[in-house]
């Protein structure tokens, strides 16, 4: 007859033995991944932002070589999770009416809705960002309105910092354009040597812009978010992590009237 005591005494052993984790560290791919060994059944791989660092935890009987051989069965979905966390971007949301706050560059504007029967359009003026529409107009001209001063911003901005960076990554980005994208800040094509740009980076600082940018161009050289990837961000823009958290931790551009 099983006793209530000694199956309570062995429940606590187990649990002492499930709280022994054991931490190493494995190089897989020319990457390093965090090994946890621990009273887990299974193994399960994460990958973790924001610089997309993998983590294995395991049982503490699997070895070194059956974790290694687990974690190159699924390079692939490392480097697709990766690229979701080195792409993400928050989804901004938008009414564009008198008093609603818009980041340009950083720095927010006050919209202050200005009724014409002239010219349309979204003029930077002090503090305020001022929009220029007519009676009736619909909330996509006034997004419309604010879209294309974005755009201009960064047409402004785009051609001498990417010349600069071509210089200093000796690369060749062929064309750039502007897109508005809801999931992502950049993107490219690399056999077009073809970079797109979120228009939403205008609302964002300079250094953001230019942490995506350079990401970006590094894609020129390295395909893969690999520990190559890494590496060139880490030579030619050392604080491209900060830059990054900065990125996805600002508040949203563009914030409703109170
Ligand atoms: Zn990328």
């Amino acid at each position: 007859m099983r006793c209530v005591g000694e199956a309570g005494i062995s429940w606590q052993n187990q649990l002492m033995a499930n709280r022994r984790e054991r931490h190493t560290k494995l190089r897989v791919a020319g990457f390093e991944v965090d090994v946890v060994r621990k009273g887990v059944k299974n193994l399960n791989l994460s990958v973790r932002p924001p610089d997309g660092r993998v983590r294995l935890s395991m049982p503490h009987s699997v070895s070194n070589g059956e974790a290694r051989e687990f974690v190159m069965s699924r390079l692939a979905w490392i480097d697709r999770q990766r690229s979701t966390i080195a792409d993400r971007v928050p989804l901004p949301t938008s009414r564009y009416v008198d008093g609603d706050v818009v980041s340009v560059w950083g720095i927010e504007r006050t919209i202050r809705v200005d009724t014409t029967v002239g010219r349309r359009g979204a003029n930077l003026d002090g503090v305020d960002l001022v929009l220029s529409i007519r009676d009736g107009d619909a909330t996509e001209r006034r997004v419309g309105l604010v879209d294309d001063l974005l755009r201009s911003e960064l047409r402004g901005a785009l051609p001498d910092l990417i010349a600069f960076w071509e210089s200093v990554i000796g690369v060749d980005v062929a064309e750039w354009r502007l897109r508005k994208m809801t999931t992502r800040w950049g993107s490219c094509n690399i056999s077009k040597r073809r970079i797109w740009l979120n228009v939403e980076l205008a609302t964002r600082d300079p250094e953001s812009l230019e942490s995506v940018v350079v990401h970006e161009m590094i894609h020129l050289v390295e395909r893969r978010h690999n520990a190559r990837f890494y590496g060139l961000m880490d030579r030619y823009l050392p604080d491209w992590r900060d830059r990054r958290a900065a990125l996805n931790e600002s508040p949203p551009p563009v914030r409703s009237a109170p």
